[in-house]
């Protein structure tokens, strides 16, 4: 079955990886970007999730091109790690307006039509910083963890018009997020990995598959973690 898709920051990373899973199933998909190149043979839109307009222009863009949105895949995000001693108030405000405000405006966006249509996915990106816990992500990891909040409402809102709502928690995974920590972090956090590695973008892309698959019917307001073992399920 071909579905209209949209990937919020798919240009790279786990974004583009769900973008190609999803287009290689047979879906129309489109990614928003913000800065770089646009990816190759997937439909991109600039957009800006800080900017409710910049969301209402890529969806009309998606919308005419693609269709109304059926599967949604909140996934963009950033990190300003620091010490909250060492963290200013505009490091705390934009990671939570770009992770957990920026997914309240792309799935507001979504609503209206995912409600008429009585049926579709949305699945939304946090982190196992939500569920753990990191040291210098006091911004982050309350970002992320009102992600599961907000998925959980919405899963009960949208549920009876049959829209499913879940969440991917992924722990480290191999992307410029993660190039971005030190060496020294990285090794750390992979010695407490049980799988011994990080996550590859296309293994969590898999997951985020499955939950926008047909397979996933009766999964709403769930949160997977993926993770080598990482938090043993949680
Ligand atoms: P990347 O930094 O590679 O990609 C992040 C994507 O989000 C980019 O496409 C980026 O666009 C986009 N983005 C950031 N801010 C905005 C914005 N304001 N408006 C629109 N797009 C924006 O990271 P990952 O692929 O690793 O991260 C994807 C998601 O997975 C994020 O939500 C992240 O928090 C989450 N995650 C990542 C983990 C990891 O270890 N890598 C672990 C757990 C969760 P641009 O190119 O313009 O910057």
């Amino acid at each position: 079955m071909s579905r209209s898709v949209l990937v919020t920051g798919g240009s790279r990373g786990i974004g583009l990886a769900v973008a190609r899973r999803l287009s290689a199933d047979g879906n129309r998909v489109a990614v928003t970007y913000r800065s770089g190149e646009p990816p190759d043979g997937l439909l991109a839109v600039p957009c800006d999730v800080l900017d409710a307009a910049a969301v209402d222009e890529a969806f009309t863009t998606v919308e005419a091109e693609l269709g109304p949105v059926e599967v949604l895949v909140a996934n963009a995000g950033i990190t300003k790690d620091t010490l909250l001693i060492r963290m200013s108030e505009g490091d705390f405000t934009s990671v939570i307006d770009t992770n957990l405000t920026g997914t309240y405006r792309v799935v507001k966006r979504a609503a209206r039509n995912l409600m008429r249509a009585r049926s579709g996915r949305v699945v939304i990106i946090s982190s196992t910083a939500a569920l753990s816990g990191v040291v210098g992500q006091v911004n982050y990891g309350s970002s992320k963890a009102g992600l599961i909040g907000m998925a959980r409402s919405l899963a009960r809102e949208f549920a009876p018009r049959g829209v499913l709502v879940n969440v991917v928690a992924p722990g480290l995974t191999d992307t410029a997020m993660s190039t971005a920590l030190s060496d020294t972090t990285r090794d750390s956090i992979v010695g407490r990995i049980p799988l011994g590695r990080m996550a590859t973008p296309e293994e969590v892309a898999a997951t985020v598959r499955f939950l926008a698959s047909e397979d996933a019917s009766y999964i709403t307001g769930a949160v997977i973690p993926v993770d080598g073992g990482m938090g043993m399920g949680h």
